[in-house]
C-alpha cells in the first residue's frame, strides 16, 4: 500500500484527499520509484485547488516533481536502488505524480541525482530551483556578465525567485529583488539580494519604454510586471520569462526589442531535453548553498500540503515547500 494525494471530481468540483492505494491501483510504468520527497510548486497548488486546466485526467495524483529510489525497472539503464529526480513531462498533469509514496515514470524522464545532493535538498530545489537555474543559464547563454549591471528578479520571495536570487548572487551578479512582501527584505538580502524593491513599481500598466535599469531579468510573474521589466531593461539586455504568477497576459509594445535590442527569452522546464536537465541539476549540486536551502525551504507532510496549496496561490508562502511523503 502507498499513501497518495488523490484528486477526484465531485459535481464538477475538485476534491483532494490523502488515500492509501494498493500497488495495483497505480498505472503500470516502465520504472517504479519509491518516492522520498516531493514538493509543492505553483502548478501543484493550482492542481489541488482548482483542478483544471492543470489536471488533464481524473482521478489524478498531483506532484510535478519528486526524488526517490528506483524500486522496479524494465529499462536496462536504470537499476533498482538508483536515486533519481523526476520532474515535468506532464507528471502530475497527465500522468500520476509524486505527491505519493510511489510514482511511475518512463526511463527517459529520469535524471540520476548528482551524488553530492541529498534527497531533501533536491526537493528544496525542485522544479522551481531547476527552472531558476535554466533562467540563469539562459541569461549567460545570451552573454550577460556580472559587470553588465544589476539583474532584476521578480516574485523574489517565491520559489523560483528565491532560488534565482541566491544562484545569481553566487555567480557574482548584483541582484535587485522585487517582492510584494517588503517585510521579507532581510530574507532576500540573506539570499544575496543587493537591494529590494516593492513589486508595486512594476505591477501596473506602464510606458512602452522606461529608464534603462536592468542588465537582465529573471521573471516568474508575467503580465504587467514582465512588460515593465522589458521596458526598463538596458540596451542589449536579456529577460528570461518563466512564469505567470501575476497573469498570463502580456500587453506591451515592440519598443524594447526594436529600439533597445532587448531579448525576451522563454524558459520551459517541462519538456526540456535530458541533457539540459542533467547540466542544470549538476550546476545546482555544485553551486547551491545548503545552509541557504534550509532558510528557503520548509517541510510538510501530504495532508498539510493540501492545506498549504491555497496559501501558495495567494502568494503567502515564502520560498519552497518540501513534502515528506512518508
Ligand atoms: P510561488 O508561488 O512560490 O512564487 C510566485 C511569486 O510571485 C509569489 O511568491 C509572489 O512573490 C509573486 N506573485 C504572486 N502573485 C503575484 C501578483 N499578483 N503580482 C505580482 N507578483 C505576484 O511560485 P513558483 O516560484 O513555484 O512559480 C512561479 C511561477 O513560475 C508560476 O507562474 C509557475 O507556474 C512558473 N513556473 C514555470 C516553469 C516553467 O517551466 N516555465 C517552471 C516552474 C514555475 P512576492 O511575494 O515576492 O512578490
Amino acid at each position: 500500500m502507498a499513501k497518495a494525494i488523490l484528486l477526484s471530481k465531485h459535481d464538477g468540483a475538485p476534491r483532494a484527499e490523502v488515500r492509501e492505494l494498493s500497488a495495483q491501483e497505480f498505472p503500470p510504468a516502465e520504472v517504479r520509484l519509491r518516492v522520498e520527497y516531493s514538493s509543492l510548486n505553483y502548478k501543484d497548488a493550482l492542481a489541488i485547488v482548482k483542478g483544471e486546466p492543470i489536471v488533464r485526467q481524473w482521478p489524478m495524483v498531483p506532484g510535478i516533481d519528486g526524488v526517490g529510489v528506483v524500486e522496479e525497472s524494465s529499462h536496462p539503464d536504470l537499476k533498482a536502488g538508483q536515486r533519481v529526480v523526476l520532474n515535468g513531462w506532464g507528471v502530475g498533469e497527465r500522468h500520476w505524480g509524486c505527491l505519493a509514496q510511489y510514482a511511475g515514470a518512463k526511463a527517459d524522464w529520469l535524471v540520476p541525482l548528482p551524488a553530492s545532493l541529498d534527497a531533501r535538498d533536491a526537493m528544496a530545489l525542485g522544479t522551481a530551483g531547476y527552472t531558476a537555474m535554466l533562467c540563469v543559464l539562459k541569461l549567460e547563454k545570451h552573454g550577460v556578465k556580472p559587470s553588465d549591471g544589476e539583474v532584476l528578479v521578480t516574485g523574489a520571495a517565491g520559489g523560483v525567485g528565491s532560488i534565482a536570487t541566491t544562484l545569481l548572487a553566487r555567480r557574482g551578479f548584483s541582484v535587485v529583488a522585487s517582492t510584494g512582501r517588503t517585510g521579507e527584505a532581510p530574507y532576500l538580502e540573506k539570499l544575496g539580494a543587493s537591494r529590494v524593491i516593492d513589486r508595486k513599481e512594476l505591477s501596473e500598466r506602464g510606458k512602452p519604454l522606461e529608464k534603462e535599469k536592468w542588465a537582465a531579468v529573471v521573471d516568474s510573474v508575467g503580465s504587467n510586471t514582465l512588460a515593465n521589466a522589458c521596458a526598463s531593461t538596458r540596451y542589449g539586455g536579456v529577460v528570461a520569462a518563466c512564469g505567470l504568477a501575476q497573469g498570463m497576459d502580456l500587453a506591451m509594445t515592440v519598443a524594447p526589442f526594436i529600439l533597445r535590442s532587448v531579448t525576451l527569452a522563454g524558459v520551459d522546464s517541462v519538456i526540456a531535453p535530458l541533457a539540459v536537465r542533467r547540466t542544470a541539476w549538476q550546476y545546482l549540486a555544485d553551486e547551491i548553498d545548503r545552509e541557504l536551502l534550509r532558510v528557503i525551504s520548509h517541510e510538510v507532510g501530504l495532508q498539510e500540503a493540501i492545506a498549504v496549496a491555497p496559501k501558495l496561490l495567494a502568494g503567502e508562502v515564502r520560498g519552497r515547500t518540501v513534502v515528506d511523503v512518508n
